[in-house]
């Protein structure tokens, strides 16, 4: 069980897959041999004696007491991924523990989704008799509309490309969502209550946003993919290989350390491994990060 408080408000997070995912030298193509090995010394666990990073694909479920929010979806389950058969992993009971945690699907009120990539879309949906139906029945999900209308775009020109990851997840984990009209699309200045909000974030894909939230004098921020690994806070110039424009990102994630940085502002990564939440310290001119036990 994962659990921590966010001022007044509960986050629990659902582990659907951790493992060595990729060669660090291959996800951070601007890394070195030496970064490798400094990161390797100075994140032990979190990175693998041949090199690999280890990553955690998880959600978040944020209880307000008004309101139940699911921040991003994972990979789900019963979804074709070729040559990705290591992230089909249903069989795991994410729902499961999504009711450990004290909520049932018709009880969500809201899924966020930071960007529609496939492995933050995955239980957006599930199969029911053969057809993709929205997990969260009751509940609204927020979808920037930059982002939205960018997946589309790819969806229209690529939807025969059967290999495209991209295009299978828009296809079973956002348009049923769509059809269901339980898709929101959002400006880039949506507040979904007082103290919930999002910010875009651009560079790791054309629409992405960030979630500040602040509850009893404290902040929090669920930063999607804009930090992959710890790894990118001890050399922030590496952006990583599934970022849509490297130099963007590169903008995007610098920022938002050095505005986090030594401010207690509790950071909620999507791919850190467990723990996985803490606040970002500054280090000389790297960063480090603080994990919370238990998170
Ligand atoms: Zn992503």
């Amino acid at each position: 069980m994962h659990q921590l408080k966010l001022g007044d408000y509960q986050v629990g997070r659902i582990p659907e897959i951790e493992f060595p995912a990729f060669p660090a030298r291959e996800f951070l193509p601007a890394s070195t041999d030496e970064m490798v090995a400094e990161a390797q010394r100075l994140l032990p666990g979190r990175i693998t004696p041949d090199g690999k990073i280890v990553m955690s694909f998880h959600s978040f479920v944020l209880k307000t007491g008004r309101h139940t929010i699911m921040v991003d979806t994972c990979c789900g389950a019963d979804k074709p991924r070729p040559g990705r058969e290591q992230f089909n992993v249903g069989r795991l009971d994410y729902l499961g523990q999504l009711t450990a945690l004290g909520v049932k699907p018709e009880e969500v009120t809201h899924v966020m989704c930071t960007h529609l990539h496939w492995d933050h879309v995955g239980w957006n949906t599930r199969l029911v008799n053969g057809q993709w139906v929205p997990t969260f029945p009751n509940a609204k999900y927020i979808m920037a509309k930059r982002e939205y209308d960018y997946w589309d775009g790819v969806y229209q020109k690529e939807k025969d490309k059967r290999d495209n990851m991209h295009v299978l997840g828009f296809e079973d984990s956002v348009l049923p969502v769509m059809r269901a009209e339980k898709a929101v699309l959002v400006a880039d200045n949506f507040e979904l209550d007082k103290g919930i909000s999002i910010e875009p974030c651009h560079g790791h894909s054309p629409g992405h946003f960030v979630i500040n939230v602040e509850s009893g004098g404290t902040k929090g921020v669920f930063i999607g993919d804009i930090i992959h690994h710890p790894m990118q806070l001890l050399f922030p110039d590496l952006s990583c290989r599934a970022d849509f424009d490297m130099d963007a990102s590169r903008v995007s994630r610098k920022a938002l350390i050095d505005k986090h940085a030594d401010t207690g502002t509790l950071v909620l990564p999507q791919h850190f491994a467990t723990p996985s939440c803490g606040t970002i310290k500054r280090q000389g001119n790297a960063f480090g990060f603080d994990f919370i036990a238990g998170s």
